[in-house]
């Protein structure tokens, strides 16, 4: 296949400043490039963004504005073919930009945990509930495999799964969505993250359990100082958990805003009309 050999040039350098310490996330002009017919097509094409410890920060955005691929890049999931960029990456304090994907999770550690729309894409059908939280523990936490099911049971009952010694033993199908996501969210606990990433995490429930899966990411906030890097395309979500809103359009982000100004009437005329086209 022939193809272009490196991606389009960067646009002009950044201008956000340098973020303060104690950035669990700090992103400079992240592009992500997909090759296509000897050319290349650049879905995220300069994001910048921080995300400071404890801080709860949203992204909106329409639908293929590269809110997802910007998750995946910082988290080193992005698919196959995919060329990231960036002038800086950083997670946590530790500089991952030069880091290729394929190491980059294990780089990340225990650092960065994500939570996707679809839990069924991350669990495994064939493993028992508890045995896949169990299995975390062992990996990041070098837990025994006795402790690591306790920790496994102890998660579940965090995340407010009832019967948990019973549920450790069931499989992902046993589970209601609201469930599974509940366990996803467990799970990206286990290894104490400093910084979650979700993406849609609530899209996919009904209002109650919605409600349920947000509290959940609230606690973890309250309780350990668990920054959010939140994901959703619907702004009372954004509004309900997050100190902050950064708006995306075509793969870059055009506006960031406090809450109360998200729901007053942003700047940016994309911003207005992504408002105005929301029931
Ligand atoms: P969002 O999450 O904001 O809806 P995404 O980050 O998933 O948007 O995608 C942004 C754009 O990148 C989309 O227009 C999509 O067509 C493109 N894209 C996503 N994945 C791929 C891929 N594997 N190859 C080529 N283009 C892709
Ligand atoms: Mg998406």
């Amino acid at each position: 296949a022939t193809r272009a050999p490196v991606p389009p040039a960067a646009p002009p350098p950044a201008v956000a400043p340098p973020g303060p310490d104690g950035d669990v996330l700090r992103v400079r002009e992240l592009r992500v490039a997909f090759p296509r017919d000897g050319s290349w097509t650049v879905p995220v094409a300069g994001v910048s963004l921080d995300v400071r410890d404890g801080e709860a920060v949203g992204i909106v955005g329409e639908s293929g504005s590269g809110k997802s691929l910007t998750a995946l890049a910082v988290a080193g999931l992005l698919p196959q073919g995919a060329v990231r960029t960036a002038a800086a990456l950083s997670v946590a304090g530790q500089e991952i930009c030069d880091v290729p994907d394929r190491s980059l999770r294990r780089a990340l550690g225990t650092d960065l945990a994500m939570v996707f729309q679809d839990p069924l894409t991350s669990l495994n059908p064939a493993l028992r509930i508890g045995r896949q939280l169990a299995e975390v523990a062992e990996e990041h936490l070098g837990s025994s495999r006795a402790d690591a099911h306790e920790r496994a049971v102890d998660r579940l009952r965090d995340v407010a799964i009832p019967d948990p010694h019973r549920r450790a033993r069931r499989y992902p199908h046993e589970f209601s969505g609201g469930m599974r996501q509940r366990v996803m969210i467990g799970m990206a606990l286990m290894a104490g993250p400093r910084v979650i990433i979700a993406d849609e995490p609530t899209t996919a429930l009904d209002v109650t359990v919605q409600r349920q899966v947000l509290r959940l990411l609230q606690q973890a906030r309250e309780d350990h100082g668990t920054a959010l890097l939140l994901i959703s395309h619907d702004l009372a979500v954004v509004a309900s958990v997050c100190d902050r809103v950064l708006v995306m359009y075509g793969g870059r982000v055009v506006e960031e805003l406090p809450v109360s100004t998200l729901l007053a009437g942003p700047a940016h005329p994309y911003s207005r009309a992504l408002l105005a086209s929301v029931p």
